[in-house]
């Protein structure tokens, strides 16, 4: 298990915040309906386990989610190494894909300013 929560941010793409996401089964549904809800701050301040993690971005973009074993460790997830790894590469694509590249949201690669 990595022992901290960490972010990731791209200096030229500072709204771009990225971080792995927790999902646990919501409350009030059962486990085999599989309705999962993500972990986050204030809702979430005690440390618990996790049952499925993605990558996630301030921007609102998620990947697909996966069964992993992490804690939820407030307020982030604490994952393994290769985990870890995943959710960042993830993390990084999106940046490539949604925001430098533009073509997939239509951010646009364009600085803000000049388009107005
Ligand atoms: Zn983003």
């Amino acid at each position: 298990m990595a022992a901290d929560a960490r972010t990731w941010i791209d200096a030229n793409q500072l709204e771009h915040e990225g971080a792995a996401i927790g999902y646990v089964i919501r409350e009030g549904t059962s486990p085999e309906e599989e309705l999962y809800r993500e972990l986050g701050y204030p809702r979430d301040i005690e440390p618990r386990p996790v049952g499925r993690v993605g990558a996630g971005c301030d921007c609102g973009w998620r990947s697909p989610r996966w069964r992993a074993e992490a804690a939820w460790q407030p307020y982030g997830v604490a994952l393994a190494q290769g985990d870890q790894e995943r959710v960042h590469a993830l993390w990084w694509r999106h940046l490539e894909l949604d925001v430098i590249g533009g073509g997939v949201t239509g951010i646009g690669a364009l600085p803000r300013r000049a388009r107005s």
